[in-house]
């Protein structure tokens, strides 16, 4: 490991990543932390030394994934861990849970005051845990049927064998509508395959196959024919804005509820990069997120909501979740607490900055782009016209030490699991103080390796996954990328 002491004087330190100027300190925490682990599990010690070793030494790009702060790391190890909290603020299941009440007000706080919101619940231990909690408080919320509408003050416990039965037929039968996982949309978005698309009858909005945007009037009348009771919107691979005020249009034309999922984009919008239409704070019934992605908190969710459906949402345990992890509702509230900051701001712009940069250095070298470019923090990157596969493509970039993920493209004629998509997220680097010129750099990098990547027969023919690369492509790509990663050095100061 590096343990140059001059690492934070010739560190080129961005001002929008927290840590550097306490990063003596966290060392020391660090050094301390990992002898103590040492002593009773020195694998554990040792993969988790590795692991950032690791992330300091390549390009991630994987547009789901930051770095969070020294701050908001160290405040998951601790005792907070142990304590069991079921139930909600002020009034929970266990005894002397007084501490753990500081913390999630704390937390819920940051997250009113950050998003405008009437009220937050800081409980769901990720992504898919909050939109589990927003689709069972919206149908709590929504649906007619007896001890329903007692919800919020009864109590999910009182309800009669009876209540039940009633409650099962009636929820049953309930339409979800949302992004289709191809033009952009999350598994949890009605997908088949996971329990949003096995607990409603669902249909899927798409984009326009030309434009690759999102047609409102095309959503309309998909929803009036469909009428769901649940309109989803949010994403994790579309590239662009979303207009939510038309969202909340359509939602209120035919009856349903607006609930918007910004697991991927909510540091634009605590950074108020998405503002006006494009916030979907105002415009949502429901907001879902998780804070481990742009808003560069622990990993875990949140779920925002109006008056009407609070406090169905904030029966979210014991509906849905268990004991709330307290350590990581306590690195929520530092983590929001950063984020309040002018200083998240700066780094938002940055964020939306530089997938332009990103973009613009893809389409000046020839490649396409979904929908032609980006105009939030992600950019996705068709392979076909390298002849690749996304599967062949991810493998040769990692290959070079450049991180990224395949993802499908709308009409994807490689399917979900070889697809012909390369994604790309620019909260990770940016929070390194990657700027756009870096971005260029980058965009120049990942066209040569593909440009250097052929398809490779496998033992019975044509495949799908093998692929060459010709000589000497990976190292010299490697040595670029650790040129551009030694310039804007992952958390710097903190050596181990
Ligand atoms: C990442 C993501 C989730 C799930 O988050 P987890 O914390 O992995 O459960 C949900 N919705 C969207 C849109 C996402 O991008």
């Amino acid at each position: 490991m590096a343990t140059d002491p001059t690492a934070t004087t010739t560190a080129k330190v961005s001002p929008a990543a927290p840590g550097a100027e306490y990063a003596d300190t966290a060392s020391a925490a660090y050094r301390n932390i990992l002898g103590i682990i040492e002593t009773v599990e020195p694998r554990i010690a040792d993969a988790t030394r590795k692991e950032l070793a690791d992330q300091r030494d390549s390009l991630k790009l994987i547009a789901s994934e930051n770095y969070a702060s020294p701050a908001v790391l160290l405040t998951m190890g601790t005792w907070l861990s142990d304590k069991y909290a079921e139930g909600t603020i002020g009034h929970r299941f266990y005894a002397a849970c007084q501490n753990v009440d500081t913390v999630e007000s704390v937390a819920a706080e940051h997250a009113r005051e950050l998003f405008g919101s009437p009220y937050a619940y800081a409980q769901p231990h990720s992504g898919i845990d909050a939109n589990l909690v927003a689709y069972w408080a919206i149908l709590a919320t929504r649906v007619e049927a007896p001890g329903l509408a007692e919800f919020g003050a009864k109590g999910v416990n009182d309800l009669s064998e009876a209540d039940w039965e009633t409650l099962r037929s009636r929820m049953g039968n309930q339409r979800l509508m949302g992004m289709s996982l191809d033009t952009g949309g999350h598994l949890t978005h009605g997908f088949r395959p996971n329990i949003s698309g096995k607990m409603f009858h669902q249909r899927s909005y798409g984009t326009d196959p030309q434009t690759g945007l999102i047609d409102y009037n095309a959503v309309a009348a998909a929803a009036r024919e469909f009428k769901p009771l649940v309109l989803v919107a949010g994403y994790s691979a579309y590239p662009r804005r979303v207009n939510f005020a038309k969202m909340r249009e359509i939602a209120d034309e035919v009856g349903a509820t607006l609930m918007v999922d910004m697991a991927h984009f909510a540091g634009l919008v605590a950074g108020k990069v998405f503002t006006g239409d494009e916030d979907p704070v105002p415009h949502a019934h429901v907001t879902t997120t998780t804070t481990h992605k742009s808003l560069r908190g622990p990993r875990g969710g949140l779920v925002l909501a109006t008056e009407e459906y609070a406090p169905a949402v904030d029966k979210g345990c014991p509906m849905v979740l268990g004991g709330p992890l307290s350590h990581v509702m306590a690195a929520k509230a530092v983590a929001l607490a950063e984020a309040r900051q002018p200083s998240f701001r700066a780094y938002a712009q940055a964020v939306a900055d530089n997938a332009r940069a990103l973009a613009d250095g893809f389409l000046k070298r020839g490649a396409r782009l979904v929908t032609g470019g980006t105009d939030n923090h992600l950019v996705l990157l068709d392979v076909t016209s390298f002849g690749l596969t996304g599967r062949q493509a991810e493998s040769a970039l990692l290959d070079s030490g450049i991180v990224t993920n395949r993802n499908a493209i709308p009409a994807d004629p490689n399917g979900a699991w070889y697809t012909s998509g390369i994604r790309f997220g620019t909260p990770a680097l940016t929070t390194r103080g990657f700027g756009a010129d870096d971005f260029d750099r980058v965009a120049e990098l990942v066209v040569e390796v593909l440009n250097n990547t052929d398809p490779a027969a496998g033992p019975n023919g044509p495949s799908k996954a093998k692929y060459a690369m010709a000589d000497g492509t990976a190292q010299r790509v490697h040595a670029a990328a650790a040129e551009l990663l030694a310039a804007n050095p992952l958390y710097p100061g903190l050596t181990l």
